[in-house]
């Protein structure tokens, strides 16, 4: 099973960027986008896109595109605040409000949600509780295992599980890796995709039943203004060529939206208390 999913966000969400803003980046964005959906046309490949809140207001044109070329939406938070940042009110209100754009903009249920940087871990697993009270049924938010950066793992097992909160149960479907001489290596998107060898990553995808992939716009514009920061190996290492291995790895292997995948798996087996 292999789970196509792009955060859309954009480079001007974060602070790192502080030279590009939005004049700079939107026309960027849109042909960047454009290219890769008419790729996934092309290959009548479908994917999940989690997409800000905020973008509901600024770019509601994006949003709108991207669903009515039959792809799914899914919430990726309002303001793209790091969980350990906020307050478990205020990642109510943020997520209230984040949900609240894109159901209005849309006009359908958004049930899939995908927290910045994957940072629902064990310190902050009060946020699942609060992502069902708002109706999100399909979670992508947790990086497993010993890779959780910052924090100690929400979950081990590199598989989807179901999990039970006080407000009911979510269906998790984590961040997933290979592990290589004892060591777990994630492969599947961000830095990690553009930093390893292409036929390290197909190999990797080829051994493991589970693979969760992430992608940003970001990832696939080798054009962007390089912004010297401390995050600069992570934002634009092997950017050149990026997209035409993106453009592989969609053509070698079969890749579902979560809605598809949801519906691939045996969950009775797999429900997990946390
Ligand atoms: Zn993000």
């Amino acid at each position: 099973m292999n789970i196509l999913t792009f955060d859309i966000e954009e480079w001007y969400v974060y602070e790192l960027y502080p030279k590009g803003g939005k004049a700079y980046y939107t026309p960027i964005l849109n042909g960047c986008l454009t290219r890769l959906l008419d790729f996934l046309d092309e290959r009548n490949t479908r994917a999940t896109f989690f997409c800000l809140g905020i973008m509901a207001i600024s770019h509601p044109q994006i949003v709108k595109q991207i669903a009515e070329r039959g792809h799914e939406i899914g919430c990726h938070s309002n303001k793209h605040i790091l969980l350990n940042q906020l307050s478990p009110e205020q990642f109510r209100e943020d997520t209230f409000q984040a949900i609240d754009r894109l159901q209005n903009l849309l006009g359908e249920k958004i049930e899939m949600y995908r927290a910045p940087a994957f940072s629902i871990k064990a310190t902050t697993r009060w946020a699942l509780e609060i992502l069902v009270e708002n109706g999100v049924k399909y979670d992508c938010s947790v990086f497993p295992g010993r890779l959780q950066p910052g924090g100690v793992a929400l979950q081990e097992r590199n598989y989807p599980s179901l999990i039970t909160t006080p407000s009911g149960i979510i269906y998790e479907f984590p961040l997933s890796y290979s592990t290589v001489w004892s060591k777990q290596l994630v492969y599947s998107g961000g830095g990690f995709f553009r930093f390893f060898p292409y036929a390290l990553i197909r190999s990797l995808t080829q051994k493991s039943e589970y693979n969760m992939t992430y992608f940003h716009i970001r990832d696939f514009d080798s054009q962007q203004k390089r912004v010297c920061s401390f995050r600069y190996f992570q934002s634009y290492y092997g950017i050149n060529g990026a997209y035409e291995k993106f453009c592989r790895y969609v053509k070698d292997f079969d890749f579902v939206p979560l809605g598809v995948a949801v519906k691939m798996i045996n969950w009775e087996r797999l429900l997990l208390t946390v």
